[in-house]
């Protein structure tokens, strides 16, 4: 597009040129006079003519007094012949030199040829320039089908082994088993074993299976090809394909090694389920992968491993034994891991005594190892900002909040109607969390804009949570509202502000409802089906499997669970009205308020 853009520019700037050109030699031509046959003849009447130069059908008159005049002749008529017509006298006629030239001078070419060369020309540059554009076009396409695979060779300095990737220890574990497999694969054949040829790594974007599988090779000490599924998904059905074909060949002239797919539920999603165009793609995408897994010979040393957080959506082909038949699953890290993650990256950074990493650890709950490192980063960077030598624990805490919320807004000033509002709104998230039994305890709470949001209050669970009971997502709700309810109460109207607390509480009830069968009129069943449909590149969430009459009666049920989560409350910021006006006073006051401060004007949190 860019070329042709240049091309085009090109192309106008030779018209201007020639347009130019042409101008010039008019201007040329303005000199002499354009006059009639007549007028030639009453000049050489009058003796005043000094030169004729006949050119084809054009007279160049040269007058005695040295101006200049072009006649235009009939054609096929002689000049002779005029002037015998005309009656004038030869003697008047041999005081003239009459010159014949040829037309093949200059003149010619610029009058007769050029005007048509031009255009021929113009057409013939700009198919040129057409034909080269699309040779480089046909090299590119030609590019396409390469694999675009990187490789990272075995013994760079940057080998990532086990050492590398903290905790996880039981996904290590099975790891070790394809370690074994890949360095003594010998052993293993001699014993008539198959060896598997794709292993599964499971686990939430950020849990770090990327750098598991180069650990893998790097134990191993075997290549190492990494492709995303998203690069074999490209507009022209069956580059896909042509990509996974090139990708094993490489891979197969550097045995043993080890293929990395990442994100594979990109090709590999359950066929037969999308309506859109890329639908055909993927689904050649997917084919070649399986066949080429199932031409491994048994002695080829290669083991693919695919990377998803999706195996919900996968084609169960894919899943079938002498394919992806092993699978590992990555989790969160939980407390311990995440100290430990934080440990290796913070290895290279220097941290002041008192950091404490366990501290980090605690606050960080549902932090992917990504966040983490991500979290060092940030606070190395916020010391760095501020001339110091070493991270302290304040640059620790306030980079959890950036990962966690965005980077804050000091620059977005409220007036100081929308800082009551603000202080009102979060100081009723952080009462309503308080007073409810089964509510994680308040962090933090803080009426200065971060990221896309007004305020915050910060709730963080004691310990890690694997899982949820009814009551604490029915309290949830209540804390959801407690912004708006509160808002309602004090002003009589609400904002804009808690439009994305309504539609998480929306969308948390809903939950509640068609996934957890936790609602008592629908009952122990789910609604929806949770296959995904890709259509016009956009994912269409939800298949119903349930009647018009059960979508109305969720939607009632929606309603409901919400309404009772304001009541409730309602409830407590009507009982609690001195806490939540002394906790706005002093978020009015100080902007943020910890823990400690806030214990000390509600006291401290009963837990049941
Ligand atoms: P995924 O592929 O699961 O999305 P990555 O492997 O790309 O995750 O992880 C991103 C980054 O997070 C890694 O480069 C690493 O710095 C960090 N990380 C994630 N998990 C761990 C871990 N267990 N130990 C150390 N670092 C980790
Ligand atoms: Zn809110």
């Amino acid at each position: 597009m860019k070329n042709l853009i240049k091309n085009a520019l090109f192309f106008f700037i030779l018209l201007l040129m020639i347009a130019s050109f042409f101008s010039l030699y008019d201007d040329q031509k303005e000199q002499t006079k354009i006059v009639g046959i007549g007028i030639l003849i009453q000049q050489i009447n009058n003796e005043e003519v000094a030169e004729i130069i006949i050119q084809g059908n054009k007279l160049n008159v040269a007058l005695k007094n040295e101006d200049k005049e072009i006649i235009q002749k009939e054609v096929g008529e002689s000049l002779s012949e005029i002037l015998k017509n005309f009656n004038i006298p030869k003697e008047k006629i041999d005081e003239i030199k009459i010159e014949v030239q040829d037309e093949s001078g200059m003149n010619f070419w610029l009058t007769v040829i050029l005007p048509f060369m031009v255009p021929l020309l113009l057409i013939g540059v700009f198919i040129y320039f057409m034909m080269r554009g699309v040779q480089g076009m046909n090299s590119k396409a030609m590019m396409f089908g390469q694999s675009r695979a990187k490789e990272f060779s075995k013994d760079g300095k940057d080998k990532i082994t086990f050492k590398n990737v903290a905790g996880a220890e039981g996904a290590k574990e099975e790891l070790k088993e394809v370690v074994e497999f890949l360095k003594f694969s010998k052993k293993f054949h001699e014993l008539g074993a198959r060896i598997p040829r794709g292993v599964l790594l499971l686990g939430s974007p950020g849990t770090g299976k990327t750098l598991m599988a180069r650990a893998v090779a790097g134990e191993a000490d075997v290549a190492f090809f990494h492709i995303s599924g998203s690069e074999f998904v490209e507009m022209f059905v069956g580059v896909g394909a042509s990509r996974v074909r090139d990708l094993f060949k490489t891979a197969k002239k550097n045995t043993p090694c080890i293929v990395f797919i990442d994100e594979i539920d990109a090709v590999g999603r359950r066929r037969g389920s999308g309506l859109g165009g890329s639908h055909d793609e993927r689904e050649q995408t997917l084919n070649q992968i399986l066949v080429e897994m199932d031409g491994f010979e048994t002695h080829s040393n290669i083991i693919v491993i695919a990377a998803t957080n999706r195996p919900d959506v996968l084609d169960p082909a894919l899943l079938r034994p002498g394919r992806f038949d092993r699978r590992v699953v990555i989790d969160m890290p939980d407390i311990k891991d995440r100290e430990a993650i934080l440990k290796v990256h913070a290895r290279k950074k220097p941290l002041s005594k008192e950091v404490s990493l366990r501290r980090i650890a605690e606050r960080t709950p549902g932090f992917s190892g990504a966040d983490l490192a991500n979290l060092l980063n940030e606070a190395a960077i916020l010391a760095s900002r501020r001339n110091k030598k070493i991270i302290n624990m304040q640059e620790l805490y306030e980079a959890i909040e950036k990962v966690m919320l965005g980077p804050e807004r000091k620059s977005r000033i409220l007036s100081d109607k929308e800082k009551k509002i603000t202080a009102y709104h979060e100081a009723g998230h952080a009462i309503v969390a308080h007073f409810l039994p089964n509510t994680d305890p308040v962090q933090k709470i803080s009426i200065i804009a971060r990221g896309e949001t007004g305020g915050y209050t910060l709730k963080l669970p004691m310990e890690d949570k694997h899982m949820h009971t009814r009551s604490e997502f029915i309290e949830e709700l209540a804390v959801l509202l407690a912004g708006y309810v509160t808002e309602k109460k004090i002003f009589r109207e609400v904002t804009t502000g808690a439009t994305s607390d309504l539609r998480r509480a929306t969308d948390l009830a809903r939950k509640l409802i068609t996934d957890y069968g936790m609602s008592e009129t629908l009952g122990p069943r789910t609604y929806g089906d949770k296959e995904e449909m890709i259509f016009l590149g956009r994912e269409i969430r939800e298949q119903r499997d349930y009647s018009e009459k059960t979508a109305e009666q969720i939607d009632r049920e929606i309603s409901s669970f919400i309404n009772n989560a304001a009541q409730q409350a309602k409830g407590i910021v009507i009982s609690k009205h001195e806490y939540l006006k002394k906790v706005t006073n002093a978020l009015l006051k100080y902007e943020i308020l910890e823990k400690e401060k806030f214990e000390k004007i509600v006291g401290e949190k009963h837990v049941i």
